[in-house]
Formats: C-alpha cells, sequence, structure tokens
C-alpha cells in the first residue's frame, strides 16, 4: 500500500501571494493600485466568508478592495447601475459579484453588465467563450488554480484520461475545457450519470466538484490515480470535508488535496491573480 502525495495548495497559495505582492508593488510604484470592487447582495453567511476571504488576500496582496455590501431586496436595476458606476471606475480593475444572487435577480443579465476587461471570475460569456477557443483573458479561478496545482507538481495532463465529477458552469464544465485546451482526454460526469464508478476507475487525473461528501470512495479510482477534490462540505460537527473519501482514497492515489487546504486558498489567489493581471493590461 502506498500513501499519496499531498498537493499543498496553502503553501503554493503563499508563494505566489508573494510574487503577486512584488507585481502589485511595481504597479504602485508606477501610480496604480490594483483594485477589486466585490458586490455582495443579501446576507447568505457562507458568502459573507468568502467575501471576508477574498478582502484579506487583497490585503496581503497590496491590492485595493472595495466592498459593496447591498441589501438582499435590492433590485436588478439597481445593481446593474452600481455595475456600470464600477465599470466606468479608474480605480477599478477587477469586479466579481459574489454569488448566489436572490433569485429576483437575473444572474445572466449581472455577469453580461461587468466589463470584458474586468471580469476576473471568468464569468462573462466573452471568457466563457475565449475558454472554448484556448484563449481567455481572465480563466475562472478555481480551475484556473487546479490547473496551477498539477502544473507546480510536475503532473503532465497531455494525453492522460481525466475525469470531471461536476458540470457546473464555475466549477466542472471550465474545469473540463481548460485541461481538453491542455491535450487531456476528458469525461464530464454529474448528477444523471449512469454508474459514476465505471468512468472514475479509468481516471489518470479524477477532479470532483460534486458538493457531495465521501462521494468518492477507495473502490472507485485506480492505484496511481491524481485526485484534487474541490468540493466543500460543511458537517452536521462544524468540520469541513470534500467530496472525496480522504483517508480511504489516499492509500491508492500517487498525489490528493487536502480539504482544507488544497484548492480552497488557490481559488482565492487566483482571483488576486487576475485582478494583478487586468491591472497591468490597462498600464499597457
Ligand atoms: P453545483 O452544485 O453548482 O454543481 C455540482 C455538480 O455536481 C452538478 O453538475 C451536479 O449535477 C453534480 N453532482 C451532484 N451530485 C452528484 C453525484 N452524486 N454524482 C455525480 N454528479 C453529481 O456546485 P459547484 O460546482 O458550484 O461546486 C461544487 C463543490 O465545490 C461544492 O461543494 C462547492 O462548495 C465547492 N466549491 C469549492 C470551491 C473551492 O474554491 N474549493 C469553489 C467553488 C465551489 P446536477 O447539476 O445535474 O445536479
Amino acid at each position: 500500500s502506498m500513501t499519496a502525495k499531498i498537493l499543498d495548495g496553502k503553501w503554493l497559495s503563499k508563494s505566489l501571494r508573494q510574487k503577486l505582492r512584488e507585481r502589485a508593488a511595481i504597479l504602485l510604484e508606477g501610480g496604480i493600485q490594483p483594485g477589486l470592487a466585490v458586490v455582495l447582495l443579501g446576507d447568505d453567511p457562507a458568502s459573507k466568508v468568502y467575501v471576508n476571504n477574498k478582502v484579506r488576500a487583497c490585503e496581503e496582496c497590496g491590492v485595493k478592495s472595495f466592498r459593496h455590501a447591498l441589501p438582499p431586496n435590492t433590485t436588478e436595476k439597481s445593481v446593474l447601475s452600481t455595475i456600470a458606476a464600477l465599470n466606468a471606475d479608474p480605480e477599478i480593475h477587477g469586479i466579481l459579484v459574489q454569488t448566489p444572487l436572490p433569485s429576483h435577480i437575473n444572474m445572466r443579465r449581472i455577469l453580461e453588465s461587468i466589463s470584458i476587461d474586468k471580469d476576473v471570475d471568468g464569468f462573462h460569456l466573452y471568457n466563457i467563450g475565449g475558454l472554448v477557443v484556448g484563449n481567455s483573458i481572465f480563466p475562472p479561478c478555481t480551475p484556473y488554480g487546479v490547473q496551477l496545482l498539477l502544473e507546480t507538481a510536475g503532473i503532465d495532463v497531455s494525453g492522460k484520461n481525466v475525469v470531471v465529477v461536476g458540470a457546473s458552469n464555475i466549477v466542472g464544465k471550465p474545469m473540463a475545457l481548460m485541461l481538453l485546451q491542455k491535450e487531456a482526454t476528458i469525461t464530464i460526469c454529474h448528477i444523471k450519470t449512469r454508474d459514476l464508478a465505471q468512468h472514475t476507475i479509468l481516471a489518470d487525473i479524477l477532479i470532483v466538484a460534486a458538493g457531495q461528501p465521501k462521494l468518492i470512495v477507495p473502490q472507485m479510482v485506480k492505484r496511481g490515480v491524481v485526485v484534487i477534490d474541490v468540493g466543500i462540505n460543511r458537517m452536521p460537527d462544524g468540520s469541513i470535508v470534500g467530496d472525496v473519501d480522504f483517508d480511504g482514497v489516499r492509500k491508492k492515489a500517487s498525489w490528493i488535496t487536502p480539504v482544507p487546504g488544497g484548492v480552497g486558498p488557490m481559488t482565492v489567489t487566483m482571483l488576486i491573480e487576475n485582478t494583478v493581471h487586468a491591472a497591468e493590461r490597462k498600464k499597457l
């Protein structure tokens, strides 16, 4: 029996944030401080935690953050005018709207209103189209972070069987597109997939973003698999677990991400990367 090596997102984030701080300092010497606007609608407690994490990471890297907390009953028109003002503000290089949005708001309409030059979450249709043709300005943060974790560990995806479990617009689908661009053979599984294990057992690299604790157990993976656990599930006792039975699967895997400390910190770091990148683009 073997024990997987850990893909340490916390450690990698730390070293990336150091470099981002240096890039932000160079911009500041030229009179530009990278600025990120975070729009939060309503009072979803998980969203507040995510926004706080993002604001803290900005501070750590010398990026100025602008928080726009709007009440839950804010009209769509009013959200759109907030975004229009941010689009026009030269101090703002990146705009993100924290999801989920209240049901009276049309999410696509909001995301499409963000300037494509400030779309640091990468959710605008223009950026999604860029992913499809292998040329996006701002890759979505979670898949971008996963790609960097793999690259940094020297895990080449070209020609590999990559199985992505979960097909959301923010994780599963863009993840699949990004690794297709890196020449992997991609399988995307979702809730309607019959016999999930039949697919996961073939994975050289298994990426799980379903939001189901212990969805992936050791019998479902082959020996030597690389496992990326994107899931964040809060258990009744308050602890956070991923979608993978970590203790079981790590005995068969060659590499595995822990939860917490794997993909999570990378997501926030890539948001800062995209924001600094947005400020650098503007300078040119
Ligand atoms: P969604 O709920 O939007 O998507 C989950 C996807 O998984 C859907 O395609 C769903 O199918 C599919 N799915 C759910 N259950 C199963 C199952 N039993 N078998 C196969 N497929 C299944 O979630 P997100 O993509 O937004 O997030 C996924 C997880 O990742 C969550 O735990 C979330 O908290 C976490 N997350 C973590 C981030 C990080 O930084 N680490 C960032 C973003 C998300 P269907 O839609 O058809 O039901």
